[in-house]
């Protein structure tokens, strides 16, 4: 038995989400001997990691910096900018917008950045890695990504990013004209500049990758429940899990990997989490009459536009609206203006709308973590914009921590308690 695998007899795990985040987490579990449960209350891949944006974004942006506060009373004005915060949503968002701004003082945001770059620093090669061992190489795409600017002043909105990258040795080319339309002929003139990020990859199919994920833990070996967990309680045995249907599962271990749900869950063990639904939106289009190779980022627009398997995928933006408000599709269909504007080419004919909830904690980086309250119990949430990015890694991360391995990054920032 290798020193990464677990070496008591087979512990049992139960995996609370078949998101991106509990497949990648039940895949590498399985893989290093463990025998796993997923469970989740829908099928594997239809929660927020069905329709993000595809891009493995390596650039470890904070959400929150030391000026970011000032941008939130335009949030309440418009409904179509890139950051919207429903008027009825406020009072309730009130406590999360404290630790976002204390998160964004300059000595904090240091660590932030070095927290969230210490995972992207190999969160490629994880995936990589992930990818291979489930048969799936070629989900991910070779070309990187475009951000694009289409005057002087956006490019130099956007400096403090770039001084970022440059800070962390991340690879990237700045762009000018002629240039960016060699790589990316779908481009308008009217795109001024252009950084291209060689390493910023994408997957072809998001909710494909899910599905492959789970599948590959089920073919070793692991168990699938359906139904909604509702809490944990400790018993003689173990840990009992709960579902809402009248199932219980009785485990050595219980992860908790239901992305914004997990507020719930936390909340019921007595460790509240500020954890909130950063709202996006995409929209795919079918039949875009136009191809590309590279995604594409436009970072004063806030939002993406991805060649998937499907067809293009336009989307991004956030909007504070809460859990059960119903989508606002006027949203996306101003993402696919301005990306019309991007691309002029673009037809927008056999479209499908969709509207998802980042998981999102006040200071960007996720929580990736034992339970401070209970043993046995297990957290992998708050991903936020790089659920898909971290997948892998947060996966080898949880694993190495629950084989009482040394895992390779400082695993402290992300600790639950540090709520
Ligand atoms: C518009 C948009 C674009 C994005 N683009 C990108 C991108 O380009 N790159 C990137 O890295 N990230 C991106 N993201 C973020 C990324 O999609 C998320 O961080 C990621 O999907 C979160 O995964 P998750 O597994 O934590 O949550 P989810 O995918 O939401 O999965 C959680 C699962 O838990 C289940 N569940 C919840 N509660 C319970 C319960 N009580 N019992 C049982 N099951 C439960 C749900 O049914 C669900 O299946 C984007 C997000 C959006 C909205």
């Amino acid at each position: 038995m290798g020193e990464d695998m677990v070496d008591e007899q087979k512990r049992t795990v139960a995996v609370v989400g078949a998101g991106v985040i509990g497949a990648a987490i039940a895949f590498e579990l399985q893989r290093r001997g463990f025998q796993v449960t997923l469970i989740d209350k829908g099928e594997p891949g239809r929660g927020t990691s069905y329709g993000n944006m595809a891009s493995i974004a390596l650039d470890f942006a904070a959400g929150s910096g030391p000026t970011t506060w000032r941008k939130i009373p335009g949030w309440l004005l418009d409904p179509e900018g890139p950051v919207w915060l429903r008027p009825s949503y406020a009072p309730k968002m009130f406590p999360w917008f404290l630790r976002f701004i204390a998160a964004g003082r300059p000595s904090r945001l240091r660590q932030i950045e070095d927290a969230g770059m210490s995972l992207s620093r190999r969160a490629l090669a994880d995936f990589r890695e992930m990818l291979s061992a489930i048969g799936a190489p070629d989900l991910i795409t070779e070309e990187g990504c475009l951000a694009i600017y289409e005057t002087e002043a956006e490019f130099a909105g956007d400096r403090g990013h770039i001084e970022m990258m440059r800070r962390y040795g991340f690879d990237f080319e700045v762009l000018s004209g002629a240039a960016i339309r060699n790589l990316e002929p779908a481009l308008s003139p009217s795109i001024a500049k252009a950084v291209l990020l060689p390493d910023n990859k994408s997957i072809r199919n998001p909710y494909e990758l899910v599905v492959k994920l789970a599948d590959a833990a089920f073919a070793l070996g692991a168990g699938f429940l359906s139904g909604a967990v509702r809490n944990v309680e400790k018993s003689d045995a173990g840990t009992v899990v709960l579902l809402d249907n009248g199932q219980r599962l009785t485990v050595d271990s219980v992860v908790f990997a239901a992305g914004v749900q997990t507020r719930v869950l936390a909340q019921k063990l007595g460790e509240p989490i500020p954890l909130e639904t950063e709202r996006g939106y995409h929209t795919q289009i079918m039949k875009p009459g136009v191809s590309m190779r590279y995604s594409v980022i436009w970072p004063h627009r806030a939002f993406m536009i991805t060649p998937t398997a499907g067809g293009i995928r336009v989307g991004g933006n956030v909007e504070l609206a809460g859990l059960d408000a119903p989508p606002d599709f006027r949203r996306p269909r101003v993402l696919v203006r301005h990306a019309q504007r991007a691309v002029p080419g673009l037809q927008v004919e056999e479209t499908t709308e969709w509207m998802g909830h980042r998981p999102a904690l006040p200071d960007t980086i996720p929580i990736i973590s034992a339970s401070s309250k209970m043993p046995g119990i297990w957290y992998a949430t708050g991903h936020g914009h790089l659920g898909l990015t971290y997948c892998a890694t947060t996966a080898q991360l949880v694993a190495d921590m629950m084989i009482g391995a040394k895992p390779g990054v400082d695993m402290v920032p992300f600790r639950i308690d540090r709520y």
